[in-house]
């Protein structure tokens, strides 16, 4: 039997059309389907029937969803399964290994903040508890950073729309996700019609995230950045620059070959000339290749012409995959006043913390028993862009 996600709205949308069925049954059937998941008892033998979790539908659907998507009936019918989960110590994150069902591994990881520890006009920051997942749009990156756990592992395959909700949909079992990052396993624009149709479904009930709420990580792939502002409006941007100089993004970043550094500043301009938003420039930080003065003070010039957050990255060492240092907590420091101090820039530190368990921010690599390292934002996404 072919393996096909009830959350791939794609696939549903043609499958309910061909026949006859009307697609309003579509989130319906995802809202039951999702507060089921959201409830059952992980222990639960007692296997998915369709009439008794979802009510009400047609009983043409009932026929369809039985012969074209009822992949796990026990217990529930997902394309995809939780594997296991590791929580970190200080119980702030928790790493999802989830099983596709071709047998491949992802991960998400679930990181959780207070804002109320945070200050904003010298005030604490208003909410309260919130959770961020961090999910991986691939199986293994065939983008290659040097740096990376999760380009070590080359390419493996795409992860269909559907794949990539559901890993939002096991994530809500253990927390209430009001932001959704694509910093996990993957290089997302590389996946684009996926990851934009599980966007428009992570929009929509019965999740409804708020675009806002929703941030893309990218190397900076040209073509992509183009089209994002008019198919995904309100999304946010984070760029993996991590070079101030075309030279050095290309030692550590190979793909950055295909993407010269002036030509991914002009789409960069372009995207924020459209959409008026912030972009979040993410930087890892390597002892001795882009960490000194000069690279600071090249970077603030490259940046000048932008609204942007700076969110510096110290290096999380991956043991022998790379060949990288982490920068001296002195030389990041340096390199943020250089920053805030002559060009203006708003410029954040990223803390690594949790590191009993294995990682995420695109430094993933499936393992499924492994303790490691995480390496979590200090400051939720949020807080610095909007
Ligand atoms: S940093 Fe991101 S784009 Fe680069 S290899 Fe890792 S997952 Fe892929």
């Amino acid at each position: 039997m072919r393996i096909r996600s009830v959350f791939d709205y794609g696939e549903m949308r043609r499958e309910f059309e061909n026949s006859g069925i009307d697609t309003k049954f579509i989130p319906i059937i995802w809202k039951h389907l999702f507060l089921f998941l959201k409830e059952q008892d992980s222990d639960s033998e007692e296997e998915w029937d369709w009439q008794k979790r979802v009510p009400s539908l047609p009983s043409s659907a009932y026929s369809l969803l039985l012969s074209n998507f009822n992949n796990n009936p026990n217990p529930n019918p997902l394309s995809s399964s939780l594997h296991s989960v590791f929580h970190s110590s200080d119980l702030l994150t928790s790493k999802l290994l989830i099983k596709l069902h071709n047998g491949d591994f992802v991960e998400a990881v679930i990181m959780r903040y207070d804002t109320r520890l945070g200050k904003y006009g010298g005030k604490p920051r208003p909410g309260g508890l919130r959770a961020t997942l961090c999910i991986s749009s691939q199986v293994g990156c065939k983008m290659g950073c040097n740096f990376c756990a999760t380009g070590s592992m080359g390419f493996k395959t795409n992860l269909s729309s559907g794949e990539i909700v559901e890993q939002l949909v096991h994530a809500s079992a253990f927390a209430q996700i009001r932001n959704v990052v694509f910093m996990g396993m993957g290089e997302p624009l590389n996946n684009y019609s996926a990851v934009v149709e599980s966007i428009r479904v992570m929009t929509t009930s019965p999740f409804l995230l708020s675009s806002k709420r929703i941030t893309l990580s990218t190397v900076g792939i040209i073509h992509a950045i183009k089209k994002l502002h008019n198919d995904l409006p309100g999304v946010n941007l984070a760029v993996s620059l991590h070079a101030p100089l075309q030279d050095i993004r290309c030692q550590i970043m190979p793909a950055a070959r295909a993407f010269p550094l002036h030509k991914l500043m002009d789409s960069l301009q372009e995207y924020q000339r459209n959409s008026l938003q912030k972009i979040l420039i993410e930087y890892i930080m390597l002892d001795g290749v882009n960490d000194e003065e000069q690279h600071a003070h090249q970077l603030g010039k490259l940046l000048d012409r932008f609204q942007v957050v700076v969110n510096l990255i110290p290096f999380n060492p991956i043991g022998t995959l790379s060949q990288f240092k982490p920068t001296s907590e002195h030389k990041v420091s340096t390199f943020q006043k250089i920053l805030r101090g002559t060009y203006n820039i708003r410029t954040t530190v990223r803390k690594q913390m949790g590191q009993d368990i294995s990682g995420a921010c695109g430094q993933l690599v499936v393992s499924n028993n492994s303790p490691g390292n995480t390496m979590n934002p200090l400051t939720d996404i949020e807080d610095l862009v909007i």
